[in-house]
Protein backbone atom coordinates (compact mmCIF):
# COMPACT_ATOMS: atom_id res chain seq x y z
CA UNK A 1 0.00 0.00 0.00
CA UNK A 2 1.17 3.79 -0.45
CA UNK A 3 0.43 6.92 0.79
CA UNK A 4 0.31 9.90 -1.38
CA UNK A 5 0.86 13.55 -0.01
CA UNK A 6 -0.77 16.56 -2.04
CA UNK A 7 0.47 20.23 -1.45
CA UNK A 8 -1.82 21.88 -3.69
CA UNK A 9 -0.43 26.01 -4.35
CA UNK A 10 -3.07 28.28 -6.55
CA UNK A 11 -1.74 27.47 -9.85
CA UNK A 12 0.21 24.32 -8.49
CA UNK A 13 0.16 20.97 -7.62
CA UNK A 14 3.23 19.18 -5.40
CA UNK A 15 2.73 15.15 -4.85
CA UNK A 16 4.67 12.96 -4.06
CA UNK A 17 4.05 9.20 -3.35
CA UNK A 18 5.71 7.21 -0.56
CA UNK A 19 6.16 3.25 -0.01
CA UNK A 20 3.22 2.86 3.18
CA UNK A 21 6.10 0.26 5.12
CA UNK A 22 9.40 2.55 5.40
CA UNK A 23 7.86 5.78 4.04
CA UNK A 24 10.58 5.19 1.31
CA UNK A 25 9.70 7.83 -2.19
CA UNK A 26 7.83 5.99 -5.10
CA UNK A 27 7.59 9.56 -6.95
CA UNK A 28 7.12 12.92 -6.57
CA UNK A 29 6.54 15.70 -9.06
CA UNK A 30 4.72 18.77 -9.64
CA UNK A 31 2.42 20.26 -11.75
CA UNK A 32 2.82 24.10 -12.84
CA UNK A 33 0.77 26.43 -14.95
CA UNK A 34 -2.62 24.96 -13.51
CA UNK A 35 -5.21 27.32 -15.79
CA UNK A 36 -3.07 29.12 -17.99
CA UNK A 37 -2.77 27.84 -21.50
CA UNK A 38 0.28 25.57 -20.88
CA UNK A 39 0.55 23.56 -18.14
CA UNK A 40 3.64 21.99 -17.17
CA UNK A 41 4.31 18.31 -15.03
CA UNK A 42 7.11 17.00 -14.27
CA UNK A 43 7.44 13.59 -12.17
CA UNK A 44 10.45 12.08 -10.92
CA UNK A 45 9.79 8.07 -10.23
CA UNK A 46 11.71 4.63 -9.66
CA UNK A 47 11.12 2.52 -12.06
CA UNK A 48 10.40 -1.82 -11.15
CA UNK A 49 14.25 -2.25 -11.64
CA UNK A 50 15.22 0.59 -8.99
CA UNK A 51 16.27 2.37 -11.94
CA UNK A 52 15.61 6.57 -11.62
CA UNK A 53 12.97 8.08 -14.60
CA UNK A 54 11.37 10.93 -14.87
CA UNK A 55 8.66 12.28 -17.34
CA UNK A 56 7.25 15.88 -18.51
CA UNK A 57 4.30 16.63 -19.83
CA UNK A 58 3.33 19.94 -21.17
CA UNK A 59 -0.40 20.46 -22.28
CA UNK A 60 -3.53 22.04 -20.97
CA UNK A 61 -4.90 22.01 -17.39
CA UNK A 62 -7.50 24.35 -16.49
CA UNK A 63 -7.78 23.49 -13.21
CA UNK A 64 -6.62 21.72 -10.14
CA UNK A 65 -9.35 18.19 -11.43
CA UNK A 66 -7.86 17.89 -14.60
CA UNK A 67 -3.97 18.01 -12.94
CA UNK A 68 -5.46 15.15 -10.61
CA UNK A 69 -6.52 13.49 -13.63
CA UNK A 70 -3.62 13.90 -15.42
CA UNK A 71 -1.08 12.85 -12.01
CA UNK A 72 -3.48 9.60 -12.04
CA UNK A 73 -2.44 8.91 -16.03
CA UNK A 74 1.14 9.00 -15.67
CA UNK A 75 1.30 6.88 -12.49
CA UNK A 76 -1.06 4.43 -14.45
CA UNK A 77 1.23 4.90 -17.27
CA UNK A 78 4.62 4.67 -15.82
CA UNK A 79 3.35 1.65 -13.26
CA UNK A 80 3.99 3.57 -10.29
CA UNK A 81 0.24 3.19 -9.02
CA UNK A 82 -1.90 0.40 -10.78
CA UNK A 83 -4.90 1.44 -9.54
CA UNK A 84 -5.87 4.08 -6.93
CA UNK A 85 -7.22 1.61 -4.45
CA UNK A 86 -3.42 0.89 -4.00
CA UNK A 87 -3.58 4.44 -1.63
CA UNK A 88 -4.00 3.84 1.65
CA UNK A 89 -4.91 7.33 2.47
CA UNK A 90 -3.38 10.88 1.05
CA UNK A 91 -2.16 13.46 2.94
CA UNK A 92 -2.99 17.41 2.45
CA UNK A 93 -0.88 19.90 3.09
CA UNK A 94 -3.18 22.95 4.47
CA UNK A 95 -1.81 26.60 5.63
CA UNK A 96 -4.54 27.71 7.72
CA UNK A 97 -6.14 25.45 11.11
CA UNK A 98 -6.81 28.54 12.91
CA UNK A 99 -7.65 27.62 16.27
CA UNK A 100 -10.09 24.78 15.12
CA UNK A 101 -7.24 22.16 13.89
CA UNK A 102 -3.91 21.23 16.93
CA UNK A 103 -3.30 18.12 15.16
CA UNK A 104 -4.17 16.22 11.33
CA UNK A 105 -7.62 15.18 10.87
CA UNK A 106 -9.34 12.79 8.71
CA UNK A 107 -11.80 14.96 6.40
CA UNK A 108 -15.20 14.87 5.81
CA UNK A 109 -17.76 17.19 4.69
CA UNK A 110 -17.85 18.94 8.30
CA UNK A 111 -13.82 19.64 8.32
CA UNK A 112 -14.12 20.90 4.85
CA UNK A 113 -16.30 22.94 5.57
CA UNK A 114 -14.64 24.15 8.90
CA UNK A 115 -11.55 24.55 6.20
CA UNK A 116 -13.81 26.40 3.99
CA UNK A 117 -14.78 28.91 6.96
CA UNK A 118 -11.00 29.98 7.50
CA UNK A 119 -10.27 31.57 4.15
CA UNK A 120 -11.11 34.68 5.64
CA UNK A 121 -7.60 34.07 7.72
CA UNK A 122 -5.83 33.13 4.51
CA UNK A 123 -7.18 33.74 1.55
CA UNK A 124 -4.06 33.35 -0.78
CA UNK A 125 -3.70 29.93 0.24
CA UNK A 126 -6.63 27.80 2.06
CA UNK A 127 -9.17 27.90 -1.02
CA UNK A 128 -5.96 26.70 -3.27
CA UNK A 129 -5.71 23.95 -0.70
CA UNK A 130 -9.45 23.08 -0.91
CA UNK A 131 -9.22 22.89 -4.41
CA UNK A 132 -6.69 20.31 -4.20
CA UNK A 133 -8.98 18.41 -1.81
CA UNK A 134 -11.85 18.64 -3.40
CA UNK A 135 -10.12 17.20 -6.77
CA UNK A 136 -8.89 14.31 -4.90
CA UNK A 137 -12.01 13.63 -2.80
CA UNK A 138 -14.06 14.03 -6.22
CA UNK A 139 -11.47 11.05 -8.28
CA UNK A 140 -11.02 8.94 -5.06
CA UNK A 141 -13.97 9.35 -2.73
CA UNK A 142 -13.10 5.40 -0.95
CA UNK A 143 -9.46 6.47 0.00
CA UNK A 144 -9.19 8.47 3.29
CA UNK A 145 -7.96 11.78 3.24
CA UNK A 146 -6.36 13.80 6.02
CA UNK A 147 -5.72 17.29 6.24
CA UNK A 148 -2.37 18.28 8.02
CA UNK A 149 -2.26 22.17 9.16
CA UNK A 150 0.63 24.11 8.94
CA UNK A 151 -0.57 26.01 12.06
CA UNK A 152 -0.86 22.71 14.54
CA UNK A 153 2.52 23.04 15.40
CA UNK A 154 1.97 26.49 16.95
CA UNK A 155 -1.62 25.90 18.95
CA UNK A 156 1.00 25.00 22.33
CA UNK A 157 2.22 29.09 21.99
CA UNK A 158 0.79 30.38 25.52
CA UNK A 159 -1.81 33.47 25.31
CA UNK A 160 0.68 35.99 25.89
CA UNK A 161 3.02 35.14 23.19
CA UNK A 162 -0.35 34.96 20.73
CA UNK A 163 -1.93 37.74 21.75
CA UNK A 164 -1.19 40.95 20.33
CA UNK A 165 -1.70 44.25 22.37
CA UNK A 166 -5.37 45.19 20.32
CA UNK A 167 -8.47 45.53 22.17
CA UNK A 168 -9.43 41.76 23.50
CA UNK A 169 -12.67 42.30 21.80
CA UNK A 170 -11.32 41.59 18.38
CA UNK A 171 -9.44 38.53 19.55
CA UNK A 172 -12.78 37.45 20.63
CA UNK A 173 -14.89 38.11 17.63
CA UNK A 174 -12.34 38.49 14.97
CA UNK A 175 -9.77 35.76 15.80
CA UNK A 176 -7.21 38.44 15.61
CA UNK A 177 -4.19 36.37 17.25
CA UNK A 178 -0.58 34.91 16.47
CA UNK A 179 -0.87 31.93 14.37
CA UNK A 180 2.46 30.99 13.05
CA UNK A 181 3.36 29.28 9.79
CA UNK A 182 5.48 26.58 8.25
CA UNK A 183 4.70 24.40 11.60
CA UNK A 184 5.16 20.92 10.19
CA UNK A 185 8.70 21.78 8.89
CA UNK A 186 9.58 23.07 12.52
CA UNK A 187 8.24 20.09 14.18
CA UNK A 188 10.28 17.75 11.79
CA UNK A 189 13.56 19.23 11.96
CA UNK A 190 13.02 19.57 15.60
CA UNK A 191 12.64 15.81 16.26
CA UNK A 192 15.24 14.78 13.54
CA UNK A 193 17.73 17.52 15.36
CA UNK A 194 16.82 15.50 19.16
CA UNK A 195 17.09 12.09 17.29
CA UNK A 196 20.52 13.29 15.82
CA UNK A 197 21.81 14.18 19.78
CA UNK A 198 20.63 10.97 20.44
CA UNK A 199 18.78 13.41 23.58
CA UNK A 200 14.55 13.01 24.44
CA UNK A 201 12.99 15.39 22.16
CA UNK A 202 11.00 16.72 25.33
CA UNK A 203 14.24 17.98 27.69
CA UNK A 204 15.30 19.83 24.83
CA UNK A 205 15.19 23.63 24.03
CA UNK A 206 15.32 24.57 20.22
CA UNK A 207 15.70 27.34 18.31
CA UNK A 208 14.36 26.44 15.05
CA UNK A 209 15.06 28.55 11.68
CA UNK A 210 13.05 28.07 8.48
CA UNK A 211 14.78 29.98 5.74
CA UNK A 212 13.40 29.93 2.35
CA UNK A 213 11.34 32.03 0.14
CA UNK A 214 8.88 32.16 3.23
CA UNK A 215 10.71 32.48 6.63
CA UNK A 216 10.17 32.34 10.02
CA UNK A 217 11.70 31.39 13.43
CA UNK A 218 9.97 29.16 16.30
CA UNK A 219 11.43 28.32 19.86
CA UNK A 220 10.51 25.13 20.81
CA UNK A 221 10.28 24.27 24.70
CA UNK A 222 10.67 20.71 25.62
CA UNK A 223 8.16 19.33 23.13
CA UNK A 224 6.36 22.31 22.91
CA UNK A 225 6.02 25.22 20.65
CA UNK A 226 6.17 28.73 22.37
CA UNK A 227 6.48 31.29 20.46
CA UNK A 228 7.01 31.88 16.61
CA UNK A 229 7.82 34.80 14.13
CA UNK A 230 4.77 34.71 11.80
CA UNK A 231 1.33 36.17 12.76
CA UNK A 232 -2.26 36.06 11.80
CA UNK A 233 -0.30 35.66 8.32
CA UNK A 234 2.94 34.75 7.26
CA UNK A 235 3.69 38.66 6.54
CA UNK A 236 5.12 38.85 10.29
CA UNK A 237 8.57 38.38 11.70
CA UNK A 238 11.57 37.44 9.63
CA UNK A 239 12.88 39.33 6.00
CA UNK A 240 11.71 37.16 3.35
CA UNK A 241 11.64 36.87 -0.31
CA UNK A 242 9.17 39.27 -1.22
CA UNK A 243 7.56 40.17 2.06
CA UNK A 244 8.66 43.03 4.34
CA UNK A 245 8.24 40.76 7.67
CA UNK A 246 8.05 43.55 11.25
CA UNK A 247 7.89 46.90 10.29
CA UNK A 248 6.11 49.80 11.75
CA UNK A 249 2.18 49.37 11.16
CA UNK A 250 1.78 53.46 11.22
CA UNK A 251 3.85 52.96 7.49
CA UNK A 252 0.64 51.80 6.11
CA UNK A 253 -1.28 54.75 7.29
CA UNK A 254 1.59 57.70 6.81
CA UNK A 255 1.74 55.42 2.99
CA UNK A 256 -2.03 55.54 2.14
CA UNK A 257 -2.25 59.67 3.20
CA UNK A 258 0.83 60.62 1.65
CA UNK A 259 0.14 58.43 -1.32
CA UNK A 260 -2.77 57.24 -1.61
CA UNK A 261 -1.98 54.00 -2.20
CA UNK A 262 -5.17 51.63 -1.13
CA UNK A 263 -5.61 48.43 1.58
CA UNK A 264 -5.07 46.39 -2.42
CA UNK A 265 -2.13 48.20 -3.02
CA UNK A 266 -0.24 48.07 0.38
CA UNK A 267 -0.83 44.56 0.87
CA UNK A 268 0.50 43.81 -2.76
CA UNK A 269 3.09 46.13 -1.82
CA UNK A 270 4.24 44.51 1.50
CA UNK A 271 3.51 40.73 0.47
CA UNK A 272 4.75 40.94 -3.02
CA UNK A 273 7.26 43.63 -3.66
CA UNK A 274 8.92 44.03 -0.45
CA UNK A 275 11.62 41.66 1.27
CA UNK A 276 14.79 40.63 -0.36
CA UNK A 277 13.36 42.19 -3.87
CA UNK A 278 12.09 45.28 -2.55
CA UNK A 279 15.85 46.50 -1.33
CA UNK A 280 17.79 44.92 -4.19
CA UNK A 281 15.13 44.03 -6.62
CA UNK A 282 15.68 40.20 -6.54
CA UNK A 283 13.98 37.69 -4.47
CA UNK A 284 16.36 34.63 -4.80
CA UNK A 285 19.07 34.77 -2.73
CA UNK A 286 21.47 32.53 -4.53
CA UNK A 287 21.62 35.53 -7.42
CA UNK A 288 21.61 38.21 -4.57
CA UNK A 289 24.51 36.14 -3.15
CA UNK A 290 26.25 36.32 -6.67
CA UNK A 291 25.46 40.19 -7.09
CA UNK A 292 26.96 40.90 -3.43
CA UNK A 293 30.24 38.98 -4.63
CA UNK A 294 30.31 41.24 -7.53
CA UNK A 295 29.76 44.70 -5.15
CA UNK A 296 26.34 45.40 -5.91
CA UNK A 297 25.75 47.55 -2.80
CA UNK A 298 21.94 47.15 -2.45
CA UNK A 299 22.57 43.32 -3.02
CA UNK A 300 24.89 43.36 0.15
CA UNK A 301 22.54 45.37 1.77
CA UNK A 302 19.68 42.78 1.30
CA UNK A 303 21.78 40.44 3.25
CA UNK A 304 23.12 42.46 6.01
CA UNK A 305 19.17 43.25 6.92
CA UNK A 306 18.11 39.92 6.08
CA UNK A 307 20.80 38.28 8.55
CA UNK A 308 20.51 40.91 11.28
CA UNK A 309 16.27 40.98 11.79
CA UNK A 310 17.25 37.04 11.86
CA UNK A 311 20.08 37.60 14.56
CA UNK A 312 17.47 39.67 16.41
CA UNK A 313 14.69 37.02 16.66
CA UNK A 314 17.43 34.35 17.69
CA UNK A 315 18.15 36.67 20.46
CA UNK A 316 14.28 37.43 21.74
CA UNK A 317 14.00 33.17 21.49
CA UNK A 318 17.35 33.16 23.53
CA UNK A 319 15.74 35.21 26.26
CA UNK A 320 11.77 33.17 25.79
CA UNK A 321 13.73 30.06 26.47
CA UNK A 322 16.07 30.71 28.74
CA UNK A 323 18.61 29.63 26.48
CA UNK A 324 18.72 27.10 24.09
CA UNK A 325 20.50 23.82 23.23
CA UNK A 326 19.82 23.41 19.92
CA UNK A 327 19.64 26.06 17.04
CA UNK A 328 18.58 24.78 13.51
CA UNK A 329 18.89 26.09 10.29
CA UNK A 330 16.65 24.44 7.58
CA UNK A 331 14.88 25.75 4.07
CA UNK A 332 16.44 26.59 0.95
CA UNK A 333 18.46 29.10 2.41
CA UNK A 334 19.07 27.95 6.10
CA UNK A 335 20.31 24.27 3.97
CA UNK A 336 22.64 25.95 1.73
CA UNK A 337 23.64 29.50 2.42
CA UNK A 338 26.81 29.66 4.25
CA UNK A 339 27.71 33.67 3.78
CA UNK A 340 23.70 33.99 5.66
CA UNK A 341 24.54 31.01 8.51
CA UNK A 342 27.65 32.69 9.29
CA UNK A 343 26.26 36.96 9.25
CA UNK A 344 22.80 35.87 11.35
CA UNK A 345 25.59 34.25 14.38
CA UNK A 346 28.32 36.68 14.08
CA UNK A 347 28.85 38.01 17.55
CA UNK A 348 26.63 35.49 19.60
CA UNK A 349 29.38 33.62 21.19
CA UNK A 350 29.20 34.89 24.49
CA UNK A 351 25.35 33.97 24.87
CA UNK A 352 26.75 30.29 23.77
CA UNK A 353 25.74 30.10 20.35
CA UNK A 354 29.43 29.80 18.64
CA UNK A 355 29.75 29.32 14.93
CA UNK A 356 32.34 27.40 13.78
CA UNK A 357 33.55 29.16 10.53
CA UNK A 358 35.38 25.74 8.83
CA UNK A 359 32.39 23.36 9.69
CA UNK A 360 29.82 26.09 8.35
CA UNK A 361 31.55 26.36 5.43
CA UNK A 362 31.22 22.38 4.58
CA UNK A 363 28.86 20.91 2.76
CA UNK A 364 27.23 17.19 2.93
CA UNK A 365 24.14 15.63 2.31
CA UNK A 366 22.10 15.13 5.60
CA UNK A 367 22.50 17.20 9.27
CA UNK A 368 26.12 18.76 9.48
CA UNK A 369 26.59 19.99 13.21
CA UNK A 370 28.37 23.41 12.77
CA UNK A 371 28.95 24.73 16.65
CA UNK A 372 32.65 25.60 18.02
CA UNK A 373 34.40 22.99 20.18
CA UNK A 374 32.74 23.16 23.42
CA UNK A 375 29.62 25.65 22.47
CA UNK A 376 26.98 25.03 24.37
CA UNK A 377 24.28 25.46 21.95
CA UNK A 378 24.49 23.25 19.20
CA UNK A 379 24.01 24.19 15.54
CA UNK A 380 22.46 22.12 13.24
CA UNK A 381 21.70 22.39 9.57
CA UNK A 382 19.02 20.29 9.09
CA UNK A 383 17.27 19.08 5.74
CA UNK A 384 13.48 19.69 6.31
CA UNK A 385 11.21 17.43 3.99
CA UNK A 386 7.33 18.58 5.07
CA UNK A 387 6.05 15.62 2.37
CA UNK A 388 7.71 13.19 4.38
CA UNK A 389 5.99 14.73 7.57
CA UNK A 390 2.80 15.14 6.18
CA UNK A 391 3.25 11.32 5.42
CA UNK A 392 4.09 10.05 8.80
CA UNK A 393 1.28 12.25 10.39
CA UNK A 394 -0.84 10.69 8.17
CA UNK A 395 -0.29 7.53 8.43
CA UNK A 396 -0.35 7.47 12.27
CA UNK A 397 -3.76 9.04 12.01
CA UNK A 398 -4.89 6.35 9.88
CA UNK A 399 -2.88 3.56 12.20
P1 LIG B 1 10.17 27.65 -0.48
O1 LIG B 1 10.01 28.52 0.73
O2 LIG B 1 9.47 28.18 -1.68
O3 LIG B 1 9.97 26.16 -0.23
P2 LIG B 1 13.00 27.02 -0.55
O4 LIG B 1 13.01 26.47 0.84
O5 LIG B 1 13.31 26.11 -1.67
O6 LIG B 1 11.68 27.82 -0.89
O7 LIG B 1 14.06 28.22 -0.56
C1 LIG B 1 14.24 29.04 -1.67
C2 LIG B 1 15.39 30.01 -1.36
O8 LIG B 1 16.56 29.22 -1.09
C3 LIG B 1 15.72 30.94 -2.53
O9 LIG B 1 16.00 32.23 -2.05
C4 LIG B 1 16.97 30.29 -3.09
O10 LIG B 1 17.79 31.21 -3.75
C5 LIG B 1 17.62 29.77 -1.82
N1 LIG B 1 18.64 28.76 -2.13
C6 LIG B 1 18.48 27.56 -2.68
N2 LIG B 1 19.67 26.93 -2.86
C7 LIG B 1 20.61 27.82 -2.42
C8 LIG B 1 22.04 27.80 -2.36
N3 LIG B 1 22.73 26.75 -2.79
N4 LIG B 1 22.65 28.88 -1.82
C9 LIG B 1 21.94 29.94 -1.39
N5 LIG B 1 20.60 30.03 -1.44
C10 LIG B 1 19.95 28.99 -1.95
Amino acid sequence: MKIMVLNAGSSSLKFKLFNKQDLSVLASGVIEKIGEPQSHARVEYIDGSGEELSEEVYQSMPDHRSAVRLMEKLFREKEILGHVNELAGIGHRVVHGGESFHEPVLINDEILHAIKELVPLAPLHNPANITGIEAAMERTPDIPQVAVFDTAFHQSIPEHAYLYALPYHLYEEQKVRRYGFHGTSHSYVSKMAAEYLNLPYNELKFISLHLGNGASAAAIDRGRCVDTSMGLTPLEGLVMGTRSGDLDPAILFYLARETGMDIQELDNLLNKESGLKGICGNNDMRSIGRMADTGDSHAQLAIEIFCYRIKKYVGAYLAALSGADCLIFTGGIGENDIRVREKCLAGLDTLGVALDSQKNSNRKDGIMEIQKEGGSCKILVVPTDEEFEIASQTLKLLR
